[in-house]
């Protein structure tokens, strides 16, 4: 691990899938002093964050905003919309999916769970299947993880809406985009999807600490009816506060001002250039891992995450023994394997604020680690992905 006794000159470079760099103009905003929630000023700003925020989720139904990490937007959204005993459809896409399944049991649901190899999205055809099987509907919910975070794989939501339809089943569509709200195209109302749960730290470029639930008038008609017990999460309170810019409680006051800057940012960028960006800042990414000679996780190529890219050590090599000589050697943090994924990958965030130069930086660090590690790899990924981006 790095020494933290001593000073390490030049910047960290926080590699992580998330929590993202935070840009310094969004670090500034943080720092305006705190005003009172309840006053004649607040509701501008919360106004202003709404209006910026319906053009990312790519919606005109609600948003709610809580002081919370991505978790507790999964509670929202599945205890504000069934009742403990409701049947959810739910795919093992990874590590999110498995924690976001755990979830739903502890509440008192029952989770159809349909198992995967971590290194696929969701199969849409499964999905049809599933539901078409289901005659008398007793799904409540079809869970999907947009973008898998613990392996780099992102699930088309189109063609999974498709299948929904398809097989004419009635169920609520709920969507995890906590990682690619905002480094991938995301279409609630288009998608037809009822609740998308997201949060602060990810491609909105904010420290950790804000979740948020995007609603559907059918998920609030459904929220009517939900017998669940809980009180910090209900969205009526939060329709009736914010209707006035106001909350039901103290929101995260100076989170809300780096959000408020950050949109934006975004918004000055354009969405479709945020977009672009980041699939850009991907591939070069994989042009690099492919010339080492590594394995992508992500078989399928139409599955690429804008986000994240987890990459497979060899057999009986140690990709966190890699990633500790980075961090030791070059100050730089990469995402460590997650859940059954322990050891055998790294993964290489290029999501949020980041450009050409913080990729060469990065990949040029796992070079460098790879160069001095015992992992068997070849040279020229930094060269392959350079030639990409000078290209392209
Ligand atoms: C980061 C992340 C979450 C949220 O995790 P928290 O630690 O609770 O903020 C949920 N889903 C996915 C896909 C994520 O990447």
């Amino acid at each position: 691990m790095s020494n933290s006794n001593s000073f390490q000159a030049g910047r960290h470079f926080l590699q992580i899938p998330g929590p993202s760099n935070v840009p310094n103009s969004v670090l500034r905003a943080m720092t305006q002093p705190v005003i009172d929630h309840r006053g004649p000023d607040f509701p501008e700003l919360t106004n202003r964050i709404l209006d910026k925020l319906a053009p990312v989720f790519n919606t005109s139904s609600s948003i709610f905003i809580f002081p919370a990490s991505g978790t507790g937007g999964w509670e929202s959204a599945l205890l504000n919309t069934l009742s403990p005993g409701d049947r959810v459809l739910a795919f093992e896409t990874g590590h999110f999916a498995t924690l976001w399944k755990q979830v739903a049991e502890k509440l008192g649901l029952e989770v159809n769970w349909i198992e995967g190899d971590w290194r696929t999205g969701i199969d849409p055809n499964r999905v049809e299947d599933c539901l078409r099987a289901d005659t008398d509907k007793s799904i409540k919910a079809v869970l999907a993880v947009h973008t898998e975070t613990s392996t780099g794989v992102t699930s088309q939501i189109e063609k999974i809406r498709s299948a929904i339809d398809t097989a004419k089943h009635p169920a609520l569509f709920m969507v995890d985009a906590v990682s690619s709200l905002a480094c991938t195209e995301f279409k609630h109302d288009e998608w037809q999807v009822d609740v998308t749960i997201s949060a602060s730290q990810k491609g909105l470029m904010l420290p950790p600490g804000l979740c948020l639930n995007a609603a559907s008038e059918k998920a609030i008609e459904f929220s009517k009816s939900s017998k669940s017990q809980h009180s910090y999460w209900q969205w009526d309170a939060m329709i009736e506060n914010n209707d006035r810019g106001y909350f039901p409680y103290t929101p995260s006051t100076n989170l809300l001002y780096g959000l408020d800057e950050a949109l934006n940012l975004l918004h000055s960028e354009g969405m479709d250039e945020v977009f672009q960006r980041h699939a850009r800042l991907a591939e070069a990414t994989r042009k690099a891992v492919e010339a080492w000679g590594l394995e992508i996780v992500c078989k399928n190529s139409a599955e690429y995450s804008n986000s994240t890219t987890g990459v497979l050590v060899a057999e009986g090599e140690n990709a966190d023994s890699l990633r500790n000589t980075i961090l030791r050697k070059f100050n730089m943090s990469l995402g460590t394997g997650l859940g059954k994924l322990k050891g055998k990958i790294f993964r290489i965030g290029h999501i949020g604020d980041f450009n050409d130069l913080m990729l060469a930086g990065t990949l040029s660090g796992v070079e460098m680690g790879l160069a001095i590690s015992d992992i068997s790899h070849s040279k020229g990924g930094i060269e392959a992905a350079l030639n990409y981006l000078s290209s392209n």
